[in-house]
Formats: structure tokens, sequence, C-alpha cells
């Protein structure tokens, strides 16, 4: 682009000083003025190229404001105010111009989208001809001004095929969908002959974006009748029509009946199979592609990262590499979002390092992008230099890294660098306030809550749906769920998803039988469940012990609302059954699964077999635990308490053993507790704080009186060849025992302590922090990476499952 930006700028800066004074010295031949104007126009060709690529890839973000920026950059006034200098020239130095320049002029001033400018022009030209009336005609109906549209469509004699096809294109992008198919209509009936791959193209997207499958099905026949069946440009958007509405066979069918294919064709072909989860046939189809290019290698990457295979995306984005083809900003885009998926810091960082090489760096999507894969890396640090170094931020930029730190529980620097972002100008809209809501929900307090909550009524994004319903969730998961309640009162309007938020908040709470009524209710009110409300209801059920009705409702949701499980719904299963102590049962469930369940299905099986103590299954649900995540030692902990409880001493140091050989250590843990403001962060053994000795010694006061009330330590977890007391006191120093020690010393006695840790409470603590809860009778609230516990005068609110 810098290349036919300069030569149009030298072009312009060469022409003479315009005076009257100096009119005789110089002349413009009406030629020398068309081809500088053509060169303008020919710097205006890459804006629309590239918003159009960025529209196939709409799936990573925000695309309203990708092309938004986009536009920023390349379409300056620059241009604008060259072109408006040649018109002076015009003006000043031809009495009579030809159509040509009038057409060019007109055309000109189409491309920046004046369309006062362009008209002006038009209504000059004394004989306008075809070209004229199409140059007016499509800047109307660019510009979406759909009346003069019309209006000048109405006065043509002769429209072309370039006449219709902007008419049906301005409806179909601004007008409403009975217009576009009124138009296109028309065109059948008096025009026929002017139909070409274009009006078919613009009539399949419309389509598209009004789901409508009969308009479709219509084109399709009109296709057939007027014998365009067989060529590959209309093709590409018939594959894409059928795939998009999810009708794979019929795709399939007008891709393989296509007499001619190109890469365009393949490429949709190879996205459509993605689209309806078919990797297997996108993979087959692009290795029998005659002709690869650089659109199918990054549909591959794209489309393996959104089919959950990570790693298959970066091993095929390395053969691109070696192939030696073009790799864009989206490329990076997907396999930066595989690499996320993946959380491998080690090849996201190589993939950076390529970046840098290949000149990508200060791109500002490639950037977001890298933001994104080193926070969902949980290295938030790299993705503040990588914020900090980018030459240029958008909305996407921002929304990155604000999500980054929620997703790394880092609400309230989450809130400090939204409050920032508006500083600077950038003010959120729905998606983004969503996004951040939901990326905190998982660790806010019930105050940073509230002020998300204050920020929705400020920017007034409150009235978009999914912000309330963001908020619901956030309050079920901070523990308030008055103020889920609340929210959800007030809301006019609510949707399935906002009756989900609320039922699945009552069942984090602890609240089964409010969760399940609300379900109940939804229901009478002919709303209908989906995936993720019955992820809440069954989890209600699992927690109140309701098994029968679990299965029930399990049984409804395959059978009357046709939703297929998938291993959230399943887990939960495995939970009820398993949590009930029907551990056999959840044995034959699982075998009777038409997949194998996924970690969190195994590690809830596991747990359970903690619970009851039972050997057999446990050990074979840590097997399968195990061979599917062998990196995590969360399994060989959950494994080795089961080896402990049955007295096996020799197991358990086999599997520390194996342990200490493969390198595997806890991640470790954090526990905030937020006291005048300020966040105290503190993990394992840590004297960091300055009023750590009062803290130590506040634990060892409360270590005696637990111990005289009935407490044993449970040293199973510790995995460090020590001595027993040496263990005790490594338990006693936990995170989240030092965070409840400085609220019970500083948080002002008759309010609650509210602790918040990165990792799952262990199982000792969970126990301790129950006796010093009936100690020093206060409510402790401990919101752990799973869920919410509130302990109260020896109990806690999770019935001692989680
Ligand atoms: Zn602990
Ligand atoms: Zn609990």
């Amino acid at each position: 682009m810098a290349r036919h930006r300069s030569c149009s700028e030298a072009a312009v800066d060469n022409l003479p000083c315009t005076g009257p004074q100096q009119k005789s010295e110089w002349y413009w031949s009406e030629w020398t003025l068309s081809m500088i104007l053509a060169g303008t126009r020919h710097i205006q060709r890459y804006a629309p190229q590239k918003e159009k690529h960025i529209q196939s890839h709409s799936a990573q973000t925000s695309m309203k404001t990708i092309s938004e920026e986009m536009s920023k950059n390349w379409l300056t006034s620059w241009e604008f105010l060259q072109s408006k200098k040649l018109h002076c020239l015009i003006i000043k130095s031809l009495t009579v111009p030809d159509i040509f320049l009038y057409n060019n002029l007109t055309s000109v001033y189409s491309k920046f989208n004046n369309s006062n400018y362009a008209r002006h022009v038009f209504d000059q030209i004394p004989n306008p001809n075809i070209y004229s009336w199409n140059t007016i005609l499509s800047t109307y109906s660019k510009s979406g001004q759909l009346y003069e549209m019309q209006e000048i469509f109405d006065r043509m004699r002769s429209p072309d095929a370039v006449s219709w096809n902007s008419v049906i294109s301005g409806h179909a992008n601004y007008g409403t969908l009975e217009d576009s198919v009124n138009a296109y209509r028309l065109m059948l009936k008096c025009s026929f002959v002017n139909l070409s791959r274009i009006t078919f193209s613009t009539m399949l997207i419309l389509a598209i974006k009004h789901a409508s499958v009969t308009l479709g099905m219509q084109v399709h026949g009109h296709i057939w009748k007027f014998g365009f069946v067989s060529y590959v440009f209309v093709g590409s958007p018939l594959v894409d029509f059928y795939s998009k509405t999810r009708r794979i066979n019929d795709a399939k069918r007008v891709f393989d009946e296509l007499s001619d294919r190109n890469s365009v064709v393949y490429n949709t072909m190879i996205s459509g199979f993605f689209r309806c989860g078919m990797p297997e046939d996108s993979k087959h189809l692009f290795r029998k592609m005659p002709e690869t290019d650089s659109v199918s290698w990054t549909a591959m990457v794209t489309g393996l990262t959104e089919n959950g295979l990570g790693s298959e995306a970066v091993d095929i984005f390395r053969e691109m590499i070696l192939e030696r083809f073009i790799i864009d900003q989206f490329t990076f885009g997907s396999v930066l979002t595989a690499r996320g998926g993946l959380s491998s810091l080690k090849q996201g960082k190589q993939i950076h390092a390529f970046i840098i090489r290949t000149g990508y760096k200060d791109n500002i999507f490639v950037g977001s992008a890298l933001v994104d894969m080193y926070s969902k890396c949980r290295s938030i640090h790299y993705a503040e230099n990588v914020f900090k170094q980018m030459a240029h931020k958008n909305i996407v930029s921002w929304t990155a890294l604000i999500v980054g730190y929620g997703q790394n529980g880092l609400s309230e620097e989450a809130l400090r660098i939204l409050c920032e972002m508006q500083r600077n100008g950038i003010y959120p809209d729905d998606y983004t306030l969503g996004s951040v809501i939901s990326s905190c929900a998982n660790l806010a307090s019930v105050e940073e809550g509230a002020e998300f909550h204050g920020q929705a009524l400020v920017s007034g994004l409150i009235s978009f749906i999914t912000v309330s319903n963001a908020l619901i969730t956030l309050y079920g998961k901070c523990g308030s769920i008055e103020g889920s309640h609340k929210l959800f009162n007030e809301m006019h309007v609510k949707d399935e998803v906002s009756w989900a938020a609320l039922v699945s908040a009552y069942a984090q709470f602890g609240k089964a039988n409010e969760s399940i009524d609300l379900f109940e209710q939804m229901l009478e009110k002919g709303m209908k469940p989906d995936g993720v409300t019955f992820i809440g209801v069954l989890s209600a059920c699992s927690r109140a012990g309701l098994v029968d009705k679990g299965y029930q409702y399990f049984d409804s949701m395959v059978k009357v609302n046709g939703i297929k499980p998938t291993l959230g719904q399943y887990s939960c299963m495995i939970d009820l059954l398993s949590r009930a102590g029907k551990l056999e049962e959840a044995k034959d469930f699982i075998h009777k699964m038409p997949c194998s369940p996924d970690s969190i299905g195994w590690s809830t099986l596991l747990s359970s077999c903690r619970f009851h103590n039972n050997l057999e299954i446990g050990k074979w649900a840590a097997d399968c635990l195990l061979e599917l995540v062998p990196e995590d030692p969360a399994g060989y902990i959950l494994l080795s308490s089961i080896y402990a409880a049955n007295g096996m001493r020799d197991e358990v140091s086999g599997l520390r053993r194996v342990m200490r050989d493969k390198g595997l250590i806890k991640t470790p843990g954090y526990s905030w507790i937020k006291y005048k403001n300020k966040v105290h962060e503190f993990s394992a053994d840590d004297r960091s704080n300055p009023f750590s000795d009062k803290i130590y010694a506040e634990l060892d006061i409360l270590y005696t009186k637990m111990i005289d009330i009935g407490y044993k330590p449970d040293t199973n977890s510790i995995l460090h060849d020590v001595e027993e007391t040496e263990k005790i006191k490594m338990l006693n120093h936990h995170s989240e025992r030092l965070a409840i020690a400085f609220g019970l010393i500083f948080i002002p006695s008759g309010l609650p302590i509210r602790v918040t840790k990165n990792l799952r409470v262990c199982g000792d603590c969970h126990n301790a922090t129950k006796f010093i809860s009936k100690i020093v009778q206060r409510e402790i609230l401990v919101r752990d990476s799973t869920r919410y516990h509130l302990f109260k005068d020896g109990t806690c609110s999770c019935g001692d499952f989680w």
C-alpha cells in the first residue's frame, strides 16, 4: 500500500501551484487528470479487500471494532483532500470536462463514500451514460441511502446487470429482507437476462444473514433453472449457505456436483466441515486439494483450533511455515488462540519470536492475540509487557488485557484497567463489558461485583441482556445470591441465559431446592432450557442428593428438549451418582457413555472415591485420569490420600517417587483477602506481610484450640519427606489460613471474613476452617477455584464436597 500511496502522493504534490496568475504557464490535459484520479482510486482498493478478509475470520474478536480501526488506518483524509484538490484544478482549468472525467470524479467521491459530492458531479453531467448512472446508484447502495437509490433506479431507462445488483445489494445490506426479495423477484420477472453470479451470491448471503433456509433453497432452484449450477463462483456461496444452515450433506452434494473447483470452493467446504464439527472430513479434503493457498492453511489452523484440536493446529502452522506460505495476521491470530488453549507457554514464546522476525509485532490484531495467548497461559506479566509495547491499541487489545486479568484472578486490576481505558477515551461496548464481567466472575468480591454493576449502570450498557446476565452470574459466584435475584427481578426482558444464570447461581450456592424450583418455573413459563441450564439444575440435584430427580431431568433433556449431552452434563451425572455414594452405578454410567469422561469427570469420581473410601473404583478412576492428564499432580495427590487412608504406605511413597521423577510440582496456591481497599496476598509459609508475626501467633493459638475440640491434621496431601510435626506446621501455614488469620486480626467482628483462593481448597484446610468458624463464632467465606464455601459454626455450605 505504501508504494501506491507514494506514487499518487508524488503525482499530486508535483502539481504546480494553482493561482489565476499562473494559469497560462501550465496546461493539464483531461487525460492526465483522469489518470491521477484513477491513481487515487487505486489506493482505495485496499481497504474494502482487507475488510472482506476480516469478515471471514470473524470468530476471534469483535469485527466491528477491527474494521473501524482498519478504515481509520487505511482511509485517511489525505486521499480525500487530494481528490478535492484535483476537482478544483478541473474546475479552474477545463471549461467543459468530458464524460470520462466526470465519471471518474463521481467514482472517486463514491469510493470515499461522499454521496453529496458524487451527486453534485453527477447532476452536472449533460448526458449521463450507463456508467455514470451505475456509479451514482452504487454510491447510494453502498451508503444505505435506499430512498435516493430507488429514485435514481426508477429514472433509468435500461438498467443493466450492474444496476440491478446495486439495488439488490443495497436492500440486502441496509433494508428489509422483504424489500431485497421483492427487488430480486422483479429482476427475475423483467430482466432475467441480466442475472449473474453476483446476484445469486448476494441472495445467498442474504439467506445466511436471515437464516432463511427457504430463500436459500429457492435461489438454489433458480441457479439450476438458469443454468448456473456447475459454475464454480456460484458453487462457493451455495456450499457456504448449506454449511452455515447446518445442512452439511447438501453442501457436500453441491461441492461434489461442481464440474470445476477452485481453491475458494475447497476452502469454503473445509471451513464448512469444521463448522459442523467434522474436522476429520476437513483434514481429508485438505490433503486432497490439488493446490493449496495461504487461505486453505489458515482455514485449517482456525478450524482445528475452534474444534479443540489445538496441538494439530500448531502442527499445521509449522508445516505452513516450512512450505513457505504467506502467514498473515489471521493465521497468527488462530495459532495464538490454539496455543492459549493448550496453555503451553514455551511454544507460545516461540511463536512470539517468529512474529517478531516476520515483522508482525506492531500489528494491532496480532498484538491483541498475543496478549490473549499469554493471559490464557497464566503469564499475565508477559501479556502486560506485550500490551505496553503495542504501538497502537484499540478496544480489542484493551479487552484482551482486561479479560486476561479477570482470567488470572486479578479482578481488582481488571477494574482499574477498565477505568484507565475509559480515561484514554475508549469506552466499553456491551461485548467488552460482558466479557470483562464474565472473566472476573470467578474470583471477584461482592464489592467488585457492585463496582461492575455501577459501570454497567453509568455506561447505560445494563440494558444489554448479555451484560445483565453476566452480572447475575458474577453476583452468584461472589456469594451474593440476593444481588443475583434482585437484578434478575429488575430485568425487563429475560432470556434463557438469564434463567440459566440464576438456576446455576442457586445451585452453586448450595441452595438446591430453590434452584430446582426456579427451573420448574422456567419450564412453566414455556422457556426452553439449554445445555447450560441443565448443568445448573443437575448440579443442584447432585447437591441435594436427589438421584431420581436428576435422572429424570437428564432423560427429559435428551428426549423432550432434544439436547445431545456433552461432557458437562455427563460430569454432572457422574457427580450426582458418585456423591450419593452410588459408585458402582457411576461406573456403569461411564461405561454406557458414548465417549470417555474428561479430566473433570474422572476427578469428580476420584474425589468421591476418596470421600467414600472406595479403593477399587478410585484406582480405576485414577488410572484413567493419569492417562489423560499425566502432567497434572492433582490426580496423584487424590490417589495417594486414598492409599494413605487404607494404610498403604508403600504405594503412597511409590506415587511420591513418580511425582518427583516427573518433576511435577503443585501450582503454587495463593489466597487473597481485602482490607481497607487493599488486597493482601498470601502464599504458603509467606512472611512478606508486615504483620506476619501477629498472623503466625494467631494461627498457633487457634491450632491449640482446634486440637482441644477434636481437630486431627490430615497430612496425606503433603508430599515432602519430612517429619510429621513439620508436615503439620506446613499445613497450618497454607495460604488460606494465613489470609483467614489476617482477617480475624483486622476485620471488625460482626463482619464476615472473605477469602479467595486461586486453587481448590485442600482437604485439611477445609476441615480446619470448619473448626475455626466454630471457635471464633464468625462466618468465613472462602471462594476457591471450583466453588463457594460458607463456613459457619463448624459446618460448610458445600456439604464437604467440592
Ligand atoms: Zn490447605
Ligand atoms: Zn466447603
